[in-house]
């Protein structure tokens, strides 16, 4: 597993922050408590990994992580939806960084957008499914917690989800089940992620 090896690298809450723009990023997105955490620990086969975004002033940061064995390549957690208690000057100063980020990354490769399956295609996902397609990026949706639904729902849910999303934007996103909980779907996320870091 190329991501096996995946660590903290920095967090950053302004764009001069970030690393050198000269390598392959792929970013996670995800309403807060969809299972973006667990998701990133699944993919990386650690347990702790997405811990540190979630601690306190990193909700509103971009959290990078880094392969060791592979320069230049980064995983990277946008924690900052669904948070309601943070004050509206910073949740400007976020979008406003976010919108820069989407818009004049180079690195960005592709984005993985992590949702429950019971409650997929919220505003906020769709909003960031538009930022990658619109600067021609492939994005990737995880409907998660699939352990949570019978084969045949999480079947429906694949399909309708889908559909929504091939009338939206085309076949520029993929859509695949995923359960951090009994691993359904790792192999294949990895795959794409992996496929997009060239790694
Ligand atoms: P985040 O806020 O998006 O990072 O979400 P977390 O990964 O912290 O998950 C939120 C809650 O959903 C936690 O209680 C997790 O244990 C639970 N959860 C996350 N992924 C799964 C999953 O695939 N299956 C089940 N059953 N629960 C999950």
């Amino acid at each position: 597993n190329p991501l096996a090896r995946a660590q903290y690298m920095l967090a950053a809450h302004l764009p001069r922050q970030l690393p050198p723009d000269g390598g392959f990023e792929v970013a996670f997105a995800g309403r807060s408590n969809a299972g973006k955490s667990s998701a990133l620990n699944a993919l990386c086969q650690q347990n702790a990994l997405a811990r540190v975004s979630k601690t306190p002033g990193r909700t509103q940061q971009l959290v990078y992580f880094e392969m060791p064995q592979h320069p230049d390549r980064f995983l990277v957690d946008l924690p900052g939806y669904g948070y309601a208690k943070v004050p509206h000057d910073l949740r400007e100063h976020w979008q406003a960084f976010l919108d820069t980020y989407f818009r004049t990354r180079l690195a960005l490769r592709g984005l993985v957008v992590v949702m429950d399956i019971r409650h997929p295609l919220k505003d906020y996902d769709r909003h960031m499914l538009n930022y990658t397609v619109e600067r021609g990026l492939p994005a990737h949706a995880l409907l998660t917690k699939a352990d949570k639904l019978s084969r045949g729902a999480v079947g429906n849910a694949v399909q309708a989800v889908r559909r929504d999303l091939a009338q939206s934007f085309g076949d520029t996103v993929s859509v695949q089940a995923f359960s951090g909980e009994s691993k359904l779907g790792v192999d294949e996320a990895r795959g794409v992620i992996c496929s997009w870091l060239e790694i």
